[in-house]
């Protein structure tokens, strides 16, 4: 039950009888067009008095109080040394108990719900809620600069095209090459990233360059443009080699929800070191030349996909 309120998957109505009896669930009533906003109104208000007067964000127990009774969030009152921010009396330690009770007693919409998002959470559960809502915004997967872009994928991919120049490409499997004419300059060989399209998805192909420990090395990784439970229906595979030998990563591939440096930094993806690198590179080592090759495919329809990768046989 947790996981499917996570999933903000709307009940249909009737289905659920136990459900419309708690309190939780308005909008699992028959007339649920017009109850929810009904019940939401009066809430605003006192939405406004839970509402911290020093940092204007939502307070939280315990919610404190100066002797003339202005409230105050318990992060703030840690910053004010025992000073009233509004009447300058001393703080002291008194709990606003009834303010905590009517912040209980409150149901509010998911912040998201403008996107899409159906659920109506008590106070307390709703800041959880919305640090794991599957219709909260993405962030921009490009990396390598600090874009502040947010939104849903349908966005995110015209951003990254439009935007960031990056190449967009159909298909399930890829072929790429990367050349960089000074390999020894790693902060120079700087990342890539590639657009896939397959299965109605899309998957963005990272390749860069960085230092793990004291050696420089190469990374290929891929992540999907979707929230984690649907990546788990998809494998992908990455591949590099040349002059006799190969290295293959194969898994899941990683939600764009993980930011580009923490997937990074947990090494989840092809790693290569330099000087298998620079063997795969052949020549005289002073230029970096990789073709890195790879397929996506669907867990549930493993047996089907072997239309999609004919240049991966070995
Ligand atoms: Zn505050
Ligand atoms: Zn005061
Ligand atoms: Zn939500
Ligand atoms: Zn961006």
């Amino acid at each position: 039950m947790e996981s499917d309120s996570i999933e903000c998957v709307s009940s249909i109505d009737g289905m659920d009888e136990e459900e419309m009896s708690q309190p939780n669930h308005p909008s699992s009533k028959p007339n649920a067009g017009v109850a929810p906003s009904a019940g939401i109104a009066p809430a605003t208000s006192v939405h406004e008095l839970l509402e911290c007067p020093v940092c204007t964000n939502s307070m939280y127990p315990p919610i404190h109080q100066c002797q003339n009774g202005h409230t105050l969030c318990s992060t703030c009152k840690t910053r004010v040394h025992n000073r009233c921010p509004t009447c300058r009396q001393e703080l002291g330690d008194i709990r606003c108990l009834a303010l905590e009770k009517v912040a209980e007693s409150l149901e509010l919409p998911c912040k998201y719900c403008s996107l899409g998002c159906p659920e109506i959470f008590p106070y307390y559960s709703k800041l959880k809620h919305e640090s794991l809502c599957n219709y909260r915004p993405y962030s921009c997967p490009y990396a390598g600069s600090e874009c502040s872009v947010v939104g849903d994928i349908p966005f995110l991919v015209t951003h990254l095209r439009d935007d960031h120049k990056v190449d967009m490409h159909t298909g399930c499997t890829f072929n790429h090459r990367y050349v960089k004419s000074n390999p020894r300059e790693v902060e120079n060989a700087t990342w890539m990233l590639t657009v896939f399209n397959c299965f109605g998805h899309y998957f963005c192909l990272h390749f860069e360059a960085f230092q793990l420990g004291m050696a420089p090395v190469y990374m290929a990784f891929l992540r999907f443009m979707g929230d984690e439970n649907e990546a788990r229906n998809f494998n992908c595979s990455l591949e590099v080699g040349a002059n006799g030998r190969k290295l293959i990563w194969e898994g899941t591939p990683r939600s764009i929800r993980d930011s580009h440096r923490k997937v990074r930094d947990s090494h989840d993806g092809l790693i290569i070191q330099r000087n298998m690198a620079l063997f795969f590179s052949g020549g005289d080592r002073k230029e970096l030349k990789l073709r890195v090759t790879g397929r996506i495919w669907k867990e549930q329809q493993n047996n089907d996909s072997g239309a999609c990768m004919p240049n991966l046989c070995s």
